[in-house]
């Protein structure tokens, strides 16, 4: 053996293990050694008291070491529990020694009870390799020559055949301790090959782990919705933890955790205890489950601990232990995974391990479906806040239009009754002239509330193309626009040729916003230049003025709905809604066109404001609305003729 702790010292097999591995083999083999000592000490005692009923002198002294021997032989299994084989060992070759010595010494009757000495030589070259086994026929030569000398057997033939008993003890040692050397080797592979086998069942059992584990995190992350999560985390965790596998969700507001799904090889318990968890679910602190959630550690009951909240439904359940662990995230408590088993021996180290895999992985597979459904809730709150928005505008703008279609009406049915009865510049036909600017400036923005409250309700404005001379619907809006401004230079440069097929009426109001838009912002009065010509296949019109311009910062915003350049100083400056170029890019856009702005490049200050058509607009087919999702800006239906 002392050959066998060489070999292993100089071996790379992880000294500590091999080691251990050799322990226990020699344990093994100690046992074995005792084992044969019993049966040699029950044959002898069968034999011993047969010589005693025959009055043979000494069998009765034999008979007592014998028994001591036995004696002896029974505490072994219990001291190998306790102490070291070799210390084991050691001592067992002593008393073995004394044994055969005290027989040898006590009866002299017996010449050949020195043969036993062979067995205990045996004994220590197994134990301890070839060395101890020729030392120890040495000592025993010597012990047994002292003891024959002492006993006072000195006769002559007694003196004859003690050198050849001697010779026989020593080679008997040098021939054990070579066997020994055989089998010792071969505890020393054997030793090894179990070591090799128990490390490769562990890299074997440790891959499948990592590959299990890997592909329950790829399932938990399957789905975005939190209880298809909970129930990918019970399904995957279920098989390969205890009888029955429960997922916990927190609930952050009553702070319980409610059973969310569960599974396991039980599956009757698995339910069982669902339901028994659904009518009281555990509060945070309470029972082991509780527990992991309150200290974000793992927690383990047994049923005959008194934890309460557990104790009860484990007898109920008939539950020799419950294991809990939390599932963290984002340093929140998400969950908790606990499993359960009727088996009394617990869950053991190898599955809190595993648990705490599973729901390391389940952590951000839960964060992720929580925030999912947290950012759909939210939506889904303001998709309904904005519904009612949208629904109150339109309403509103609807019944300011009727009003107002009948005020605007019936002044212009005042004005041509008093044309001909008053002056033309008569304080009554100022005031009517105001009236009706003023009433053609609120139908104006009750229509564009109208057009937004349709882009955003039902997310289209219904567009009729038809075919029409962009030039002269040009010059018609400047000519328009000048009446309206008659101090202001409006100049026009407009090609030939600009037939396009698009609505009309569409076109029209875009062309309004932007040359109204110009006049607007150049309150010192500067010139408005508008250009419309061809480009290949499209058309472009431009606005351009040398009022106040946009910041580079405003330029991509001004188009978004109620934006204003200048915020609240703007709207008090030069009021309106900030609509018209919202509508204005709809429309173009619904044409399938592009509307764009930048300083404009022949002046110091002001804005160019540009569309382009196409010539043929055949409108564009609505964009799928993804399900609740936001509406498209703006979508395009033929109206039906
Ligand atoms: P409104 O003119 O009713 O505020 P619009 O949608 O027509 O709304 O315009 C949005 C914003 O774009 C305006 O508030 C203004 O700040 C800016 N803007 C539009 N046209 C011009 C322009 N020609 N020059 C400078 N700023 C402009």
């Amino acid at each position: 053996m002392l050959e066998c702790i060489a070999a292993m010292e100089a071996s790379n097999d992880g000294p500590r293990e091999l080691e251990a591995q050799l322990e226990m083999q020699m344990r093994a083999q100690e046992r074995q050694l005792t084992l044969a000592r019993l049966v040699l000490c029950a044959l002898a005692a069968v034999l011993l008291f047969a010589l005693m009923a025959r009055d043979t002198a000494g069998a009765s002294l034999l008979l007592a070491i014998v028994a001591a021997l036995a004696a002896w032989s029974v505490g072994v299994p219990a001291l190998l529990r306790r102490f070291p084989s070799r210390e084991v060992g050691i001592v067992s070759t002593v008393i073995e020694m004394a044994a055969v010595t005290t027989a040898v010494y006590a009866v002299p009757s017996a010449p050949d009870l020195y043969l036993f000495y062979g067995l205990v030589i045996l004994g220590a070259a197994l134990r301890f390799g070839l060395g101890a086994a020729i030392w120890s026929s040495i000592v025993m030569s010597a012990m047994y020559v002292s003891v024959v000398m002492v006993g006072g057997t000195l006769d002559r033939p007694a003196i004859e055949v003690l050198p050849v008993r001697v010779a026989y003890l020593v080679g008997f040692g040098a021939v054990a301790g070579m066997f020994s050397r055989i089998v010792i080797r071969r505890v020393n592979e054997n030793a090894r090959l179990q070591l090799r086998v128990a490390e490769e069942d562990r890299l074997r059992e440790s891959t499948r782990e990592r590959e299990l584990l890997s592909r329950l995190g790829r399932d938990f992350n399957q789905s975005l919705d939190l209880s298809a999560t909970y129930e990918a985390i019970a399904a995957g965790a279920g098989p390969i933890l205890g009888d029955a596998t429960m997922v916990f969700g927190a609930d952050d507001a009553e702070r319980r955790l409610e059973p969310a799904a569960a599974s396991g090889p039980d599956a009757a318990l698995a339910a069982a205890w669902r339901g028994w968890a659904a009518e009281r679910p555990p509060r945070l602190g309470e029972g082991a489950i509780g527990a992991a959630g309150a200290t974000a550690s793992a927690q383990e009951a047994r049923n005959d601990d008194a934890l309460a909240g557990d104790a009860a439904g484990m007898r109920t359940l008939g539950l020799a232990w419950i294991l809990a662990v939390p599932i963290l995230a984002g340093g929140r408590l998400h969950g908790v995974l606990a499993t359960a088993g009727r088996d009394a021996r617990g869950p053991g180290d190898g599955m809190l391990r595993l648990a705490e895999a599973v729901a390391e992985r389940a952590g951000p597979a839960l964060q992720n479906a929580q925030l999912w459904s947290d950012l759909q809730e939210r939506m889904a709150r303001e998709q309904a806040a904005t519904r009612i928005k949208d629904d109150f505008l339109s309403i509103v703008s609807h019944e300011l239009r009727t009003p107002l279609t009948s005020i605007q009406g019936y002044s212009q049915l005042l004005e041509a009754r008093l044309a001909g009865g008053f002056d033309p510049e008569s304080k009554e036909m100022a005031h009517l002239h105001v009236i009706l600017s003023q009433v053609g400036r609120m139908r104006r923005l009750v229509d564009d509330l109208l057009d937004v409250s349709r882009i955003d309700r039902r997310g289209a404005v219904s567009i009729e193309p038809g075919d029409f001379d962009l030039a002269d619907l040009v010059r018609e809006a400047v000519a328009r626009v000048q009446r309206e401004h008659p101090t202001r230079s409006i100049s026009l440069e407009v090609g030939e040729g600009m037939t396009i097929h698009a609505d009309r009426d569409r076109i029209d109001q875009v062309l309004s916003n932007l040359l109204e838009n110009a006049v607007k912002y150049s309150p010192d009065g500067g010139p408005v230049v508008v250009r419309a010509g061809g480009r290949g296949g499209e058309v472009e019109v431009t606005v351009s003025d040398t009022g106040i311009g946009i910041s580079p910062e405003h330029r991509e915003n001004v188009f978004e709905r109620f934006y204003q350049a200048d915020g609240d100083a703007g709207r008090r400056r030069f009021g309106g809604l900030g609509l018209g170029l919202y509508i204005s890019r709809a429309i173009i856009d619904a044409h399938g066109g592009r509307i764009w702005s930048g300083p404009n490049p022949e002046a110091d200050s002001g804005s160019v404001f540009g569309f382009r058509l196409p010539r043929v607009s055949i409108g564009l087919a609505p964009p799928a609305i993804a399900p609740g999702g936001e509406p498209p800006a703006f979508v395009v239906r033929r109206r039906e003729p």
